[in-house]
């Protein structure tokens, strides 16, 4: 996959980053979801972490650089890097749509903004997921009811389609899991009405629990009990990972 929306940063493998002055992120690679503080958007595998606490970022929020010149989807004037979009209206990425609500790229001039994942993209691209080079339609919008070969679903926003032609379209907010990460690592991005407590979330605890409760049969009964400790703050935690920005 070739993106150069942005040149290739020179990445550290530990970092002291402004946002987290007190301890240095590491970068890893981890097959989890996790919520980037800084963009506050999903990711999963590459990622720079607090070893000592939960603080992470994407790499590319990391080392997002101070400003952008001509950068493809917004050539005309310079885009400065925010670490949070200011104004008191919500505000929305113009190429994916979602919400942008922690680290953003900003036009000062015309107010054009995107997430650093966004940035990450490019008018045309090669995904390792189509056999050819889809391309960023200004007029193809997801409100004329395309379905989408990521999600499978229709919904509004900007959307790649095939550069042959070939009758194949993605959304752009779906094209950024390959550039997060969760397209890699086998994960759909949780969805704001699956995430609190659905039928699916309770179904995996009751099955993990139930697991759990043969295994600590066999074992015993105060290692059982910290392990099922764990397992349920683990499992608030990635509750509280889930809980993604509300449009
Ligand atoms: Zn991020
Ligand atoms: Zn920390
Ligand atoms: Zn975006
Ligand atoms: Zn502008
Ligand atoms: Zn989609
Ligand atoms: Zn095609």
């Amino acid at each position: 996959m070739e993106l150069q929306a942005i040149p290739k940063p020179n990445q550290e493998e530990v970092i002291l980053h402004f946002s987290h002055p007190h301890h240095p992120l590491v970068l890893m690679n981890l097959p989890y979801l996790f919520t980037c503080m800084g963009c506050k958007e999903f990711g999963a595998g590459k990622r720079m972490k607090c070893q000592i606490c939960d603080f992470v970022l994407h790499d590319f929020c990391a080392f997002a650089p101070a400003s952008l010149t001509n950068h493809p989807f917004h050539y005309n004037h310079q885009l400065v890097f925010y670490t949070k979009s200011s104004g008191f209206l919500p505000s929305r990425c113009q190429i994916c749509s979602n919400s942008a609500k922690g680290y953003v790229f900003k036009c000062t001039i015309c107010g054009f903004q995107m997430h650093p994942c966004c940035a990450m993209m490019n008018w045309e691209m090669n995904l390792p997921i189509h056999q050819h080079p889809v391309i960023l339609s200004q007029q193809m919008n997801g409100d004329v009811g395309i379905l989408c070969r990521i999600c499978r679903r229709k919904k509004s926003g900007l959307m790649y389609c095939c550069g042959v032609s070939c009758g194949y379209y993605i959304h752009a907010i779906c094209a950024k899991e390959l550039i997060n990460g969760l397209y890699e690592n086998g994960i759909k991005p949780p969805e704001k009405s699956k995430m609190m407590g659905t039928s699916t979330l309770k179904l995996a605890s009751h099955l993990i629990f139930g697991i759990i409760g043969d295994l600590v049969e066999g074992i015993g009964e105060g290692i059982g009990e910290a392990l099922i400790d764990s397992i349920a703050r683990g499992r608030c935690a990635s509750m509280r990972s889930k809980h993604l920005p509300s449009n």
